[in-house]
């Protein structure tokens, strides 16, 4: 293969290294690789714009990151620690009304965003009030989370959010991680100019003095895709095992999607290993279509899904891919409304339940923050143990809500003094695209706080976070399965964790489940795979 060059024909981004250009003729090369590797492995996307001539959809390669990028091993083996101990929190939280109505209503939060209100309003409707629920309360809980890191000072591991609803790409990110490790063993032992490569972004990571590659490098297995299929058995096995239905009655598990998504592969990986590898049937179907195609037994609590052939399969299990974003309730009449309470009122079990969803709210993440809080939700060894590992794992956090302290205002002030870069200002919204930086920031603060610091309700659903300042390396990034550039770039580190609990809250099932590495360019702001910002990466553990 070809070596290193100083010029390039790819278009740079955001500051970079010249000398550790590759050559245009080994991009080409490797783009044609990974073109290749993903038609073969299903790395693909739908096609966001074109469609092919007849109107049928368009699949593309994913949004990836070329080479895998440099991560201290150390801190990685953190954020798998991590993931079980969150997922206990996440449970634990779902279950303490009291706390979760004080942090989302008491604050205002529930007030000034109408979307959280609704989603408070119908957890505390159903299960808050006596007699109220029956089934809900009786059924089994899923949660598979997601929770997002970003290096900062000295490669601290330190939360960017935790997802509790709809925590994608588990699929093709352990296919880019399936791609990248075939890559980097292959290629850099055949190829000085990769290896260089590799060498000078461990360097840019972990440090000037950081040894060269050596054995024990290298990009780990990605167990995402076998994880979460299987604590979905668990709980569809539970299910059936609970309210004695017969197998042959075939319940499916119920995929909650959005009309129009483009991230149907990385969904259809997950329906695949459920049918192949424990023969479980999916159904996929929008909050829209549950309105009419859904049916409750008001008896038995059972969900009952109506098929095209006019059949009906008892739902196990619903998994939502949808349902965290405002415009996933478009009807003028509330029909997707009707149909979340449809599936919450059920005894299947839920992925997530209300609680746990609620959980994953941004205010949940800035209260949580506060002293106390997350010792509120462990006791004996696990308070001992638990709880300063996750209290490290925090940034600075501040609320602008009706809770607001001193401690938030001087926070506020900071902001609003010159150093406005230094936070990123939160409302509770997922999916990417949502949050204010920089300039941005420090107006929207300013429209909303006085001289003598005096913060209007319109603040109270957003949060301010502490700025992370990840390490800076190089990448070429490919969108649509070409070159979109070369430069330095930033990841974000995701680590799943898969829990399931019975209705008293014993946990039969909670592990680590594999991770995502996302990787921007360094002058972008936010995230997101899907919302266009980041690509699809794995990290090449450094020791
Ligand atoms: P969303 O629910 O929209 O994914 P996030 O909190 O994950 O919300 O923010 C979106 C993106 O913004 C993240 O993926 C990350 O790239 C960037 N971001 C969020 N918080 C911070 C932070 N504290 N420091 C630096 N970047 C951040
Ligand atoms: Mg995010």
């Amino acid at each position: 293969m070809a070596s290193s060059s100083s010029s390039s024909s790819y278009k740079s981004n955001s500051g970079n290294n010249a000398a550790m250009l590759l050559s245009d003729a080994l991009i080409e090369e490797l783009t044609s690789q990974v073109n290749d590797f993903a038609a073969a492995r299903g790395l693909q996307v739908e096609d966001k714009e074109k469609v092919n001539d007849d109107g049928s959809k368009l699949l593309v390669t994913a949004p990836i990151s070329l080479f895998p990028n440099a991560y201290p091993a150390s801190s990685f083996r953190r954020g798998q620690i991590l993931a079980p101990s969150f997922n206990l929190l996440v449970e634990r939280i779902s279950r303490d009304a009291v706390w979760l109505n004080e942090t989302l209503s008491d604050t205002g939060v529930a007030d000034v965003d109408p979307f959280t209100g609704r989603l408070l309003k119908m957890f505390q409707d159903i299960y808050c009030i006596e007699g109220a629920g029956k089934f809900a309360k009786k059924a089994d809980r899923l949660g598979i989370l997601r929770s997002d890191y970003m290096l900062h000072n000295d490669n601290e591991l330190k939360q960017v959010e935790l997802n509790t609803i709809a925590s994608s790409f588990a699929g093709l990110a352990a296919t880019v991680a399936n791609f990248h490790r075939q890559l980097v063993t292959r290629v850099a032992n055949e190829d000085e100019s990769i290896r260089h490569w590799l060498e000078e972004n461990k360097k840019a990571v972990l440090g000037s003095s950081s040894s060269l590659i050596s054995e024990e490098d290298g990009v780990p297995e990605n167990p995402a895709l076998t994880c979460l299929p299987s604590a979905m058995n668990v709980a569809h096995r539970r299910y059936i095992e609970k309210f004695g239905v017969e197998t042959s009655a075939e319940p499916v598990v119920l995929f909650v999607v959005q009309d129009g998504e483009t991230n149907t592969v990385d969904q259809r990986m997950l329906e695949l290993e459920l049918a192949l590898h424990h023969q479980i049937s999916v159904v996929r179907m929008s909050l829209t279509s549950g309105y009419t195609n859904l049916l409750l037994n008001e008896s038995d609590g059972s969900l009952k899904v109506l098929l095209d052939d006019g059949t009906a399969r008892e739902v196990s299990l619903a998994y939502f891919r949808a349902g965290y974003a405002p415009t996933d309730y478009p009807g003028k009449d509330d029909e997707e409304w009707a149909t979340r309470e449809k599936i919450e009122l059920s005894r299947a079990t839920k992925c997530p339940c209300l609680g746990y969803h609620l959980a994953g709210t941004k205010k949940v993440q800035q209260a949580l923050a506060r002293p106390g809080n997350v010792e509120r939700f462990f006791s004996g060894d696990e308070l001992v143990n638990i709880t300063p590992l996750i209290r490290e794992a925090f940034a600075g956090l501040f609320s602008l809500g009706a809770d607001a302290t001193e401690f938030d205002k001087s926070a506020v002030n900071d902001a609003l003094s010159g150093n406005e870069a230094n936070y990123v200002l939160k409302p509770q919204r997922e999916g990417g695209g949502y949050n204010y930086y920089s300039d941005r920031l420090a107006t929207k603060l300013r429209e909303n706080v006085s001289e003598d610091l005096i913060l209007s309700n319109e603040l109270a659903e957003f949060i301010l976070m502490e700025r992370l300042f990840p390490p800076k390396q190089m990448a070429y990034l490919l969108r649509s399965g070409k070159v979109e550039g070369y430069g330095e770039s930033i990841s974000e580190l995701g680590c799943f964790g898969t829990i399931v609990s019975s209705d008293d809250g014993e946990v039969l099932h909670n592990e680590y489940s594999g991770f995502l590495l996302r990787t921007k360019f360094s002058g972008v702001d936010e995230g997101g795979v899907a919302s266009g910002f980041a690509t699809l990466s794995s990290p090449f553990l450094c020791n």
